[in-house]
Parts: C-alpha cells; structure tokens; sequence
C-alpha cells in the first residue's frame, strides 16, 4: 500500500494543470514544490502569450496540444473569469525578403489547423494598426493574452477544493524505484528529510525536469535541458495605446525564439522582448543587461516609427528549458510514461517552453489519459 497514490513534482503552470485534471478523478493526489509558493519559475517570467500554433512542425505535440489548449484556454478562462484578451496579432514583413516568408508561414499554420490567418495589406494595416510600418502582414485572430498568476491560482484552488494536497516549501531530493511505485525524499520546509511512497510520479520540474528524471535512473543525454535566456524591456507608458494587438516580426528559421517581438499585458502595458541567448551553465540568471538597449530599440523600431531609443528600460528575464542545441532545428516536448526504460507509472516532462502556457490543459489531459493507462 502506498502512501499517496499520485505525486506530481513542480507547482508551475504545467503541474498545477496537471494536478487540477487529475484530481478530479484520483482522491490521493500531491503536488510538491520547492519554492513557498505556485510560479515562481518559468510561468511568472513570460510573455502570457495564448499562441495560435502557427509555427511549429506538422503533428508535433507543441502543434497539436497548443491548437487545442488555446480552444480549452479561452472557454476555462470564461468559465471562471480569469482575466484575457482575445486581442489578436500581426506578424509584419518589413522588407522584401520577409514578405516571401509570410507566405510559408501561413502554409505550416494550415497544417496545422490554424486556417484563420490573414493576409493583410499596407492600407489594412494602417486601419488596424494606424501606428507601426508593415510592408504586409498576417493577422491571427485567435492570438491573445492571459494573466498567467490568475490562471494558476485557478488552477490551484480547483486542485484543493477537488481533495488534492498541495505542499510548498518543499524540494524533492532523491527518488527510488520500490515494488509497485517509488520512494521520493524531500527537504521539507524546515530543512528536515522526509520520506514517502507513491504509486505513479509525475515530473513537472521545469527546468530542473532532467534533474529530476536523473534522480530515479533516467540519465540520456538527449534529454539534458539547456537554460536560454530571454530579456524583456518595458515600453514608456506615454506610449502603451499606440498599438491594439500583439507585433511579432517575421521568426527566425530554425525557431529558437519568435524574434523580439511587441507584447501588450493585461494591465495595458506594452513590452518588446524576449531575445535568445543560450546561458554557458544551467545558473539561474536572471539579471538585465541595460546595454541591449540598443539592439531591442533597434529591432523593434523597423516595426514601431514611434518609438524613441529613451522610451524603454530594462524589464525582467526568464529561461526556457530547452531541449533543442544551438543552431539545432526545434526540439518537440518529451511527454512519456518511462514503462519502456524500466520505469513504469514514472511519467517525464521535459522541454516544456513556449507555448505550454497555452497548452495547459491539453498537456494535462495528454497527460492524465498516460495515468488512466497505468495498470
Ligand atoms: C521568455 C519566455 C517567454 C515565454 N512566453 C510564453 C508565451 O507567451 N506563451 C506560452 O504559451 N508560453 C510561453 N513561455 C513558456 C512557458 O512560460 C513555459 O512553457 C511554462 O511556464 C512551463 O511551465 P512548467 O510548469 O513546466 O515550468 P515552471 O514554471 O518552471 O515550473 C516548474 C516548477 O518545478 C519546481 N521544481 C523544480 N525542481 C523541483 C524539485 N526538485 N522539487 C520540488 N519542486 C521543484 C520549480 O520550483 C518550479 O516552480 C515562455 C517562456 C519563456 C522563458
């Protein structure tokens, strides 16, 4: 007999949708996390983006699960009145070259399901957005944006009032693989050992998730997570009602970030942001470099006339987990129950970058059809 029947490791976005959906169903369930509360990791550090799935390889996970969780996404954020905008977005070509991309990016987007773009021309621009330059454009209606803290404490409290046990403080240190489940030890909240048993495990650990999966025998190379660094400056408020929607210039080729892109949060405010910058170590360095300065005024300026080198400071940074090398084409998410290593009722999530905001509930019921396939 097990002490708790499902332990889920990581009270960011993914395991707390993780928890929520599985909960509803199984009475003994745990999410553990390190820090004192939900969050406090990758999912408070983002652009809260409800991405359409536009770029990503046909049938891949990050497709498939980001078309179908945007859908999920907006009906929970109705249903419970978390804070969103369906606001939209335009990707703008800026010169010739980028205009023969728009293109192909409709055509991957297609594929994908997403057949609601537009192509827009210079005067539909100018109606929608009266106030950025755009040789073209393509528009995506379903694009928007989220409070990313609202929606996990959605997440959280649905978790709770479903019977679920959510512990903070409290940092998993070792997993060992016992008859019928696994052994997990935690540094409790007053620095204390303390052991317990589960039945299945569900690693959400972020950018510690290949940490994690080392701890019960998982140790692939291929599975390494390295950190990458995306910076945000924040634009002079003066400045915040001069665009309606989301700005993205035309992405990179192999899809490391969506390019510096114009974000506007629920509060009104307007960011550019993020770059890409592979950290050398897995640190957790989250410091701001006041000399990009440059580089994000004048990326963003080809897209926004208005705006002035002195109209932006320094705003926050996050790291995403990746799984993809420099240079590397884009790496799908790892989801996998790990019966085929030796490992059954171990579930892995590593990899999980942009867009798992979007994919939330997708990747938990992804996730909980893996638990209902335990025996
Ligand atoms: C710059 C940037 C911009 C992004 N923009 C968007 C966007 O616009 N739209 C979108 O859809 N996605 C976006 N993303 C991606 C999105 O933020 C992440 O995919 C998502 O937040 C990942 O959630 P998570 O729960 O997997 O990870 P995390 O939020 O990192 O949560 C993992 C949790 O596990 C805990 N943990 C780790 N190890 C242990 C342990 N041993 N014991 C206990 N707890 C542990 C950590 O403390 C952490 O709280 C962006 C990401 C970045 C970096």
């Amino acid at each position: 007999m097990m002490d708790v029947e499902i332990t889920i490791i990581g009270a960011g976005v993914i395991g707390l949708a993780i928890a929520e959906k599985i909960s509803e169903e199984h009475n003994n369930v745990f999410l553990i996390e390190k820090h004192p509360s939900f969050g406090q990791e990758t999912s408070s550090r983002n652009s809260e983006v409800i991405h359409a799935g536009i770029y990503y390889p046909e049938d891949s996970l990050k497709a498939r699960l980001c078309v179908e969780g945007k859908r999920l996404l907006y009906d929970y954020c109705k249903k419970y009145d978390v804070p969103h905008n369906n606001c939209g977005k335009l990707i703008v070509a800026t010169s010739k070259e980028e205009i023969a991309v728009i293109e192909g990016i409709r055509q991957t987007a297609m594929k994908n399901g997403v057949d609601d773009l537009m192509v827009l021309e210079r005067e539909q621009i100018a109606e929608m957005e009266p106030n950025i330059f755009a040789l073209k454009a393509l528009f995506s209606p379903s694009t928007g944006i989220v409070d990313s803290h609202s929606l996990m404490k959605q997440y959280e409290t649905n978790t709770i009032n479903n019977g679920g046990q959510v512990v903070y403080g409290s940092e998993v240190t070792g997993i060992k693989q016992i008859k019928h489940g696994y052994e997990i030890t935690l540094l409790d909240a007053d620095k204390k050992d303390y052991s317990f048993t589960s039945g299945i495990v569900i690693n959400s650990a972020g950018l510690t998730s290949d940490k994690v999966s080392e701890m019960v025998g998982i140790d692939d190379d291929n599975l390494k997570i390295l950190f990458c660094k995306g910076e945000y400056f924040r634009v002079n408020p003066s400045k915040n009602r001069l665009i309606k929607r989301l700005i993205y210039p035309v992405p990179h080729h192999n899809l490391e970030g969506t390019g510096i892109h114009v974000t506007i949060d629920m509060g009104g405010g307007v960011k550019l942001g993020p770059d890409v910058k592979y950290l050398d170590s897995n640190v957790y360095d989250y410091k701001l470099t006041a000399s990009k300065q440059e580089t994000f005024y004048k990326s963003a300026k080809k897209f926004l006339p208005f705006l002035e080198y002195d109209d932006i400071v320094p705003e926050m940074a996050g790291i995403r987990p990746k799984l993809q090398r420099p240079g590397e084409m884009l790496r799908d998410y790892y989801i996998l129950e790990e019966s085929g290593r030796g490992y059954p009722g171990f579930i892995n999530l590593i990899g999980m970058e942009s867009p798992a905001l979007t994919s939330s509930i997708a990747i938990a019921n992804y996730v909980y059809n893996l638990v209902t396939g335990i025996n």
